[in-house]
């Protein structure tokens, strides 16, 4: 373990003989931050008519609610829109670029919260089984895991350092990136292993599982859905999607199927803790992780603000494999909308919700499936880069560069490395390589932009917002060689042999957009129309609590949440 924990005496010792306050008096006990992984902003209000109290709509007529919120950067995934709203610091400062980069110092790709440094502490807990449905997750080398690839301090780091560790900081997620960004360098981290079934951390965290910890595990929670199904909360004629179960780009992944009922199976079934995810099942599971860590961990108790962040991981996971219209994703909505109002619900009665600012955001957006899109005469369909090394223009160059080997090594969203030892070789400059390449790539289907890095860094390039996003999202030591951009609405869908509906990850704002609602505490309910974005987060609870800002943060204060205080 990396740290020591700060002494139950010590925190009792300071609280009962130095009445200091370790933060402003009128601070919450506790900062709960929900992200949703890819909740695109029009998703919870398409479907309010059908939910119900407590959980989306008590944001939405409680909260302030921010109505133009987007990711400004352009690479729109998972690790990358987490550690945004984590550290209030684009991609190019907080350096988790992408789900997976290149190191250039090992010369390997890199998972983005490896580190073999530390290991699991269950034996076997190796997450990675998810690459077989969410394509932007690749395969890491080892099972260790630590927030060591964040480069600059989280707000939950800050607010840790601020109290001298006396504010309780906890990440909880399905997925390990999920609650390892959220939880930051000083907190706590724990999240779901498909090849356990049960929640896991890494001994970065802890030497070993707090009691609690393995005695929520040994209740095995998953076996409550063992040999039941995923069915629909409402008869099918009150969905908006209710009579279109089966369409033609859902995923049909084994026995799971793209119908209603979807069977979860035998709980040794090879996919059951995998189809747990993919349903709201994974939500539930880690709500009742949450309560059982509030509850155990005295969250919001003390005078002390404390911070849990929960990221619920089954929006995302439902997205890929169905898109996001569809009979599934309307009904996992309904769902989580209850698993939220569970709990806030259970925040209120433990901590008191005039006690807790709660922010809800998202990681990312989501496009539409090609084939819906083509129904409304919008021109969209699917990428396949791993052709382009073979693409007849790309040979061509390949002769005129004298290269008989692949040139293009690896394109992994939203970069082409380029085969760096062979151009060295051969004595071609990169940076002329990379602009022919990219200039040749421009005249793929489906690409919108093909941007050299070299002419990214010396700033050669057009000062638009696009540009802005791109750079925003680079980072010198891990960026590839070549981003690719790819038209709205034209995006891969086939990874490592899986073919899925839906793949978000670029700047258009289908992908870019997320609600950002704060609610809670002393928030007076209000409807804000200014674009902001979602660097803006982690700087307005830094400021909500009189702590200083994270190290990278670029984002500014949201002033509409400090008016009420
Ligand atoms: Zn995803």
């Amino acid at each position: 373990m990396k740290k020591p924990i700060v002494g139950g005496f010590l925190a009792i010792a300071s609280f009962a003989f130095l009445p200091y306050k370790a933060i402003a008096a009128e601070a919450p006990k506790l900062i709960l931050q929900i992200t949703v992984d890819q909740l695109r902003s029009d998703l919870p209000t398409r479907y309010m008519s059908k939910m119900g109290e407590g959980g989306f709509k008590y944001l939405y007529n409680e909260g302030i609610v921010y109505e133009d919120a987007h990711h400004a950067h352009s690479n729109t995934e998972t690790i990358v829109g987490h550690t945004t709203l984590s550290t209030g610091a684009y991609p190019s400062r907080h350096g988790l670029i992408g789900n997976v980069w290149f190191d250039r110092t090992t010369g390997e790709m890199t998972y983005n919260i490896e580190d073999p440094r530390y290991s699991m502490l269950s034996k076997g807990a190796d997450v990675d089984k998810s690459t077989e449905i969410d394509p932007t997750q690749r395969t890491a080398k080892s099972d260790g895991r630590s927030p060591a690839a964040i480069l600059v301090t989280t707000f939950s780091d800050e607010l840790s350092i601020h109290t001298d560790k006396k504010a309780k900081v906890f990440g909880v997620s399905v997925k390990d990136r999920g609650a390892v960004s959220m939880a930051g360098h000083a907190g706590k981290a724990f999240w779901f292993s498909k090849a356990k079934g049960e929640f896991v951390t890494s001994d970065f965290y802890y030497d070993k599982y707090p009691a609690w910890v393995n005695t929520f595990n040994e209740t095995k929670p998953t076996l409550a859905y063992e040999n039941t199904t995923w069915e629909l909360m409402y008869k099918p004629s009150e969905y908006m999607f209710g009579d279109k179960d089966d369409q033609e780009w859902e995923t049909a992944l084994g026995s799971f199927g793209r119908v209603f009922p979807h069977a979860y199976g035998a709980a040794d079934g090879k996919y059951f803790t995998t189809f747990l995810t993919l349903s709201p099942a994974g939500d539930e599971l880690t709500l009742n992780f949450a309560k059982t860590l509030i509850e155990n961990e005295d969250i919001g108790k003390d005078n002390v603000t404390d911070y849990l962040s929960v990221s619920f991981s089954s929006t995302d996971y439902v997205g890929h494999v169905f898109g996001p219209s569809s009979l599934e994703a309307e009904d996992n909505l309904l769902r989580l909308d209850k698993t939220l109002a569970d709990l806030f619900a259970f925040v209120d009665k433990k901590v008191g919700l005039e006690n807790t600012l709660i922010i809800l955001s998202a990681d990312h957006g989501s496009p539409e499936a090609p084939p819906k899109m083509n129904e409304y005469g919008i021109e969209a369909d699917y990428v396949a880069p791993e052709t382009w090394d073979k693409a007849s223009g790309i040979e061509k160059l390949k002769k005129e560069f004298g290269i008989g080997k692949e040139l293009i090594q690896a394109f992994n969203p939203p970069y082409i490395y380029l085969n760096k030892k062979i151009i060295k070789e051969k004595g071609l400059d990169l940076a002329q390589v990379e602009e022919i390449v990219a200039n040749e790539i421009m005249k793929f289907k489906g690409v919108n932009m093909a941007v050299s890095s070299t002419a990214l860094m010396e700033g050669r390039v057009a000062d638009t917002e696009d540009m802005r996003l791109i750079l925003n999202s680079h980072n010198v030591k891990r960026s590839g060689d070549i981003f690719i951009l790819f038209e709205p609405n034209w995006f891969i869908n086939d990874f490592d042999g899986l073919t899925v509906a839906c793949t978000h990850g670029s700047l258009w704002n289908y992908d870019t957009s997320v609600p950002v609602i704060f609610a809670g505490a002393n928030i007076k309910p209000k409807k804000v129309y200014r674009k902001i974005e979602t660097v803006d987060v982690a700087r307005t609870l830094s400021a909500y609590v009189n702590v200083k800002p994270p190290s990278g943060a670029n984002g500014e204060i949201l002033t509409e949440v400090l008016e009420g205080k």
